[in-house]
C-alpha cells in the first residue's frame, strides 16, 4: 500500500483499496478561487486545477452552458454526422488564433491533441510526396503528455524510462534551463538562443529530408516552468522553414491566456505550422483538445483523393456537443470578461511579488512569464524533490495549493485571480520556507 504523502503518490491510483479516508488533501467543492477540502477549509487555487482553469471555478455560464447540453444533445458522432455547436466552436476558434490557422481537429486530451498533430505532421509530407521524412524531434524536458507519441518526443526520461523511446527515429534537441547564465532573470531570460542551432547539428546528422517535425512547449511547463531564451523560438522557425520541417507548439499550458495573448505564438510572434491545445479550451471542465493547423497543412493531406485512408483519424468524443457547449461558454467568460488582457495587466505585480522572495530561505532562482511562475529551491543532498513537496503540504495547511516539480514550486493560478490573492500565494510560501529546514 502507498502511505497517502509518500512521493510516489502524486498521481492518486483510484484503486478501490484505496479509501478514501486515506487521502487527506482531498477536495470537494470549488469556486472562483478557491476549492473547498472535505475537511472544510477554503484552500487557494495557485495552481488553476492542474494549469487548466483558467477562468476559475464553477464559473455560472460555464455550468449552465453544460447542463443545458446534456439535456437537449447529449452526444452526437463527428464520423459523417456533426452538430453546430462543433463548427461554432472550431469557427470561434479559428477567429482568436493567428490569421494562418484556418482548421481544427478535436480531441478529448492535450496528449491526444500531440498524438493527432504529430500523425498529420506524417501524413502532411506524404500527402507531398516526401514520406521519407518521419523523424519527429522533440526536446530534453519536453513534457507532451502520455500517448505514446507524447512519451517519445517527450524530454522527461522517467516518463518512458520503461518503455524506451517509442517512435522510431525520434531525437531530442538540449532544453534551454540555463540556470547559471539566467538565474533570476524576470521574463524572458537573455541567454541561450544559440541552443535552437543545434537544430542545424541533428539536420547535418539525419538529413533535412528525414525530418518531419519539431515539437516544443513554448514555455516547458512540467519540466518546472523552463522559458524560451530571448530569440530561440524566432531561430527555431527559422530553422525549420529553411528545412521544410513542420514546427509544432504544444500549447497545452500557453494556450487560452496563460501568457496575457491568446496564444505563445500571440505572445512571441512565431507563427508554427501547427498548435495543440486542451486545458484552458474548457478552463478544465469537460475533458477537450484541439490542434490547430494552417490551410497549407490541412489542404495537403485532406484533399487527397485517398485521405480518408491515410489519415483515418478522430475519435469518438471529437468536438461532443457537451465539451462544446462547455468550450463556448469559456471562451464567451475569457471574451466578456477581458481575461487574456487581465493577464497581462496583472502579470508585472505577478512578477514582482514573486521575485520579492529573493533572498527567501532555500530560494535559488525565480523563474516568470504572464500568469506562470516557479520558485526554485535548494535540493537537499541526497534527497531530491523532499524540500519542495514538504513546502506543498505546508502550503496547503495554511490553505494555498500550488504544485511541485522536482524541487521547484510551480504555479499558475486562474486567470481571475487579484491583487489580494497574489499577495496570500507568495506571503503564505514565504512564511512555509522560512520555517522549513
Ligand atoms: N502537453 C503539455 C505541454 C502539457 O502540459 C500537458 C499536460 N500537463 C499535456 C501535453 C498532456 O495533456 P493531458 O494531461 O490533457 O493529456
Amino acid at each position: 500500500a502507498v502511505a497517502p504523502n509518500d512521493l510516489s503518490a502524486f498521481w492518486m491510483p483510484f484503486t478501490a483499496n484505496r479509501q478514501f479516508k486515506e487521502n487527506p488533501r482531498m477536495l470537494v467543492a470549488s469556486k472562483d478561487m478557491h476549492y473547498t477540502s472535505a475537511d472544510g477549509r477554503q484552500i487557494l487555487d495557485g495552481t488553476a486545477g492542474l494549469w487548466c482553469c483558467n477562468a476559475g471555478h464553477c464559473r455560472p455560464k460555464i455550468v449552465e452552458a453544460i447542463q443545458r447540453s446534456a439535456a437537449e444533445l447529449d452526444y452526437a458522432p463527428a464520423f459523417q454526422m456533426g452538430h453546430p455547436a462543433a463548427f461554432e466552436l472550431a469557427n470561434r476558434l479559428v477567429d482568436m488564433a493567428p490569421d494562418a490557422f484556418n482548421h481544427i481537429f478535436f480531441t478529448n486530451s492535450g496528449s491526444e491533441s500531440v498524438d493527432t498533430a504529430l500523425k498529420i505532421a506524417l501524413a502532411y509530407h506524404r500527402a507531398r510526396g516526401e514520406g521519407q521524412r518521419t523523424r519527429l524531434i522533440g526536446r530534453e524536458k519536453g513534457y507532451h503528455g502520455v500517448g505514446f507519441g507524447g512519451i517519445s518526443v517527450g524530454g522527461l526520461v522517467n516518463n518512458r524510462r520503461v518503455f524506451g523511446t517509442l517512435l522510431n527515429g525520434v531525437d531530442h534537441l538540449p532544453h534551454t534551463y540555463l540556470p547559471e547564465e539566467n538565474r533570476w532573470s524576470k521574463g524572458l531570460p537573455e541567454h541561450g538562443a544559440w541552443l535552437a542551432e543545434d537544430l542545424e547539428r541533428k539536420i547535418a546528422l539525419h538529413g533535412a529530408d528525414t525530418i518531419a517535425a519539431v515539437i516544443v512547449e513554448p514555455v516547458a511547463g512540467s519540466a518546472g516552468v523552463i522559458l524560451p531564451p530571448k530569440g530561440y523560438l524566432e531561430k527555431l522557425r527559422a530553422i525549420t522553414k529553411k528545412h521544410g520541417i513542420l514546427l509544432i507548439f504544444d500549447e497545452v499550458i500557453t494556450g487560452f491566456g496563460r501568457l496575457g495573448t491568446p496564444f505563445a505564438a500571440d505572445f512571441f510572434g512565431v507563427m508554427p505550422d501547427m498548435m495543440t491545445t486542451a486545458k484552458g479550451l474548457t478552463s478544465g471542465t469537460v475533458p477537450m483538445g484541439a490542434v490547430f493547423t494552417t490551410a497549407e497543412v490541412h489542404d495537403a493531406f485532406m484533399t487527397g483523393p485517398e485521405h480518408m485512408i491515410e489519415l483515418f483519424h478522430g475519435y469518438t468524443y471529437s468536438g461532443s456537443p457537451i465539451a462544446c457547449a462547455a468550450a463556448l461558454a469559456t471562451q464567451e467568460v475569457y471574451r466578456e470578461e477581458g481575461l487574456f488582457q487581465r493577464t497581462a495587466e496583472i502579470a508585472p505585480y505577478w512578477e514582482e511579488a514573486l521575485h520579492s522572495l529573493k533572498g527567501t530561505k532555500h530560494v535559488i532562482d525565480i523563474r516568470n512569464l504572464g500568469l506562470i511562475g516557479a520558485i526554485e529551491l535548494e535540493p537537499i543532498a541526497g534527497e531530491p524533490t523532499k524540500r519542495a513537496f514538504s513546502a506543498f503540504l505546508k502550503a496547503y495547511e495554511k490553505g494555498i495549493l500550488i504544485r511541485t516539480t522536482g524541487d521547484i514550486i510551480a504555479m499558475s493560478p486562474p486567470l481571475i485571480i487579484g491583487k489580494e490573492h497574489v499577495d496570500q500565494l507568495v506571503g503564505t510560501i514565504k512564511d512555509v520556507l522560512e520555517a522549513l529546514d
